[in-house]
């Protein structure tokens, strides 16, 4: 299929604001669309002109596919009219309450974006947070996007996020992907992550607590973790105690400590509240 005289016949002009750079590689799209390895039901966010959408509705059962620019409604009616398995809604897939889509997959399902840089940490977090029925998400994001979220504790690219997704999730980078793979070519290089639902990976006894420590505690990445414990409402004597009943020496800082770490540093901080 020749996407480009598709998206050249109906006129259609790229529209920076939403991040518009499509993948038009067959081999690419294909990888994308094997990693995820849904049969079944997949959630695809960005259908941009269909390319990865075809990808997934050859192999899985269902897509349901969100697109916000209405521009693109007259070529996905093209790229997407053999594809019966593909239900398109055209809108913010932020604007759907992650329940609704829920209604629609009917079970368990999988997400597959290539998505914009300002997308990318919401969507995330709300499949994570509010998603009941969700196994994976198969995610093309930003190279530097990619290394925080699978970074490893005391490295630069760990921080907060990368602690609230692998307290429930297993992440892994799937492939690398050079700017030159888009189209247009956006400025930065990609990467394709998968990340694996694990609900039961810790016992996190209050995921409010959790979240608060894990941003306290990587919110003045200069300030060692009891200065940082502060914010929660220990003075600074009652925060060092916290982290030696945690095991943590008292000039520790919030980047040194695993994710299990930080799962017992918050159940101690909410013993001690
Ligand atoms: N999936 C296509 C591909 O791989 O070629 C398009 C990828 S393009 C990087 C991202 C797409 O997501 C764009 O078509 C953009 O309009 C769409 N998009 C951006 N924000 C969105 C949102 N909040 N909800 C739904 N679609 C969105």
């Amino acid at each position: 299929m020749d996407v480009k005289t598709i998206l050249k016949e109906k006129a259609f002009r790229f529209n920076r604001q939403f991040g518009q750079n499509f993948l038009l590689d067959e081999d690419v799209l294909d990888g994308i669309a094997e990693a995820s390895g849904e049969k079944g039901t997949v959630v695809e966010v960005g259908a941009g002109a269909g390319t990865l959408t075809r990808a997934l509705s050859a192999r899985a059962k269902k897509v349901i596919a969100f697109e916000i620019d209405k521009n693109l409604k007259k070529v996905l009616d093209v790229t997407l009219k053999d594809r019966h398995n593909v239900t398109l809604i055209m809108g913010d897939v932020m604007k759907y309450p992650v329940s609704e889509i829920e209604k629609l997959c009917g079970g368990e399902y999988s997400v597959v974006a290539n998505i914009p840089y300002y997308v990318t940490t919401p969507l995330i977090m709300n499949f994570l947070e509010q998603g009941k029925q969700v196994k994976s998400l198969t995610l093309t994001v930003q190279k530097e996007v990619a290394e925080r979220l699978c970074a490893k504790e005391a490295s630069k690219q760990y921080g907060a996020i990368t602690v609230a997704v692998n307290a429930v999730a297993d992440t892994e980078i799937v492939r690398l992907l050079p700017k030159e793979a888009f189209y247009p070519s956006p400025e930065v290089d990609s990467a394709v992550i998968r990340i694996t639902l694990r609900r039961d990976k810790y016992d996190v006894a209050d995921r409010d607590t959790f979240r608060r420590t894990v941003k306290a505690a990587f919110a003045m990445r200069r300030k060692t973790l009891a200065n940082n414990l502060c914010a929660l409402g220990f003075d600074k004597k009652q925060a060092e105690e916290v982290l030696s009943q945690a095991g943590l020496p008292a000039g520790c800082r919030g980047e040194q400590l695993s994710v299990e770490q930080f799962v017992n540093l918050s159940r101690i901080v909410g013993e001690n509240l």
